[in-house]
């Protein structure tokens, strides 16, 4: 099954208005010209969101958010609805990535509540899951990414919606990177788990991206493999020229 690659950055919490403008509009000036064969998707801090849909107008470069609350509307102060991210223009949005699991305990539970919530406000979701080091050491990494996608997709999750990134926790911002062969293993196992959890179509057409220092001089051997459908980056899509090579090597 030939899947669309998709690259995906996460600005994670970095950037000010002025550099991130600057940023989005050389990812969109060269996304214009190379007409790439990959979706490119850029998720800056909500405060940018504005800012950056608008620097991206007029070409093809999605905009995603972070993170968005299991809540419509409401008393929820400092949480961000989903519709709120739809109404701000937003594509996607970015859910249980490891470092809201770690530092705001975020559960499966949570991340499925948040992204059933994200879905009927009209928002494609990235789910994210990975294992620990610890359990990584302990083999215990097929079974844990196993639980959270199971734990975490919505109710009504299919490949136009919904797009799962592996992300080994101890490959995030560390440098150390999955090798190609280990990477396939498990994105292969999770597209097992999809073919179990929703159907064999479904399974063969989502979208599962690897996400854990991916740079420009691994980009390419890690998105050769069968299951490897994309990048989550977040290091090197903070500078252009990087977050552009990395596209290159999807084409
Ligand atoms: C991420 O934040 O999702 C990520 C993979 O970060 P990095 O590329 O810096 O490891």
């Amino acid at each position: 099954m030939q899947r669309k690659k998709l690259i995906a950055g996460n600005w994670k919490m970095n950037g000010l208005l002025s550099d991130s403008k600057k940023l989005a509009q050389e990812i969109a000036t060269a996304v214009k010209s190379a007409k790439p064969s990959c979706d490119v998707l850029v998720c800056p801090p909500f405060v940018l969101l504005t800012t950056i849909k608008k620097a991206l107008r007029g070409s093809k470069v999605m905009l995603g958010a972070q993170d968005c609350s299991m809540f419509e509307k409401g008393a929820h102060t400092g949480d961000v609805s989903p519709y709120q991210l739809k109404d701000a223009g937003c594509d996607f949005v970015i859910l249980g990535h490891s470092e809201r699991r770690a530092d705001h305990k975020e559960s499966s539970a949570l991340v499925k509540a948040k992204a059933e919530a994200a879905l009927n406000a009209g928002l494609k979701v990235i789910i994210c899951v990975g294992e620990t080091l610890a359990e990584r050491e302990s083999g215990k990494a097929l079974e844990v990414v196993e639980k959270q996608v199971k734990a975490s997709l919505a109710n009504g999750a299919n490949a136009s919606n919904t797009v799962i990134a592996y992300e080994p926790v101890w490959a995030i911002g560390t440098g150390k990177t999955a090798t190609p062969q280990d990477a396939e293993e498990v994105h292969a196992h999770i597209r097992n788990v999809l073919v179990q959890k929703c159907s064999k179509a479904i399974a063969s057409r989502m979208k599962i991206l690897y996400g854990g220092s991916m740079k420009p001089s691994n980009a390419a051997e890690l998105l050769k493999e069968p299951d490897i459908d994309g990048g989550l980056i977040g290091g090197a899509s903070l500078k252009s020229e990087d977050f552009l090579e990395i596209i290159r090597k999807a084409n």
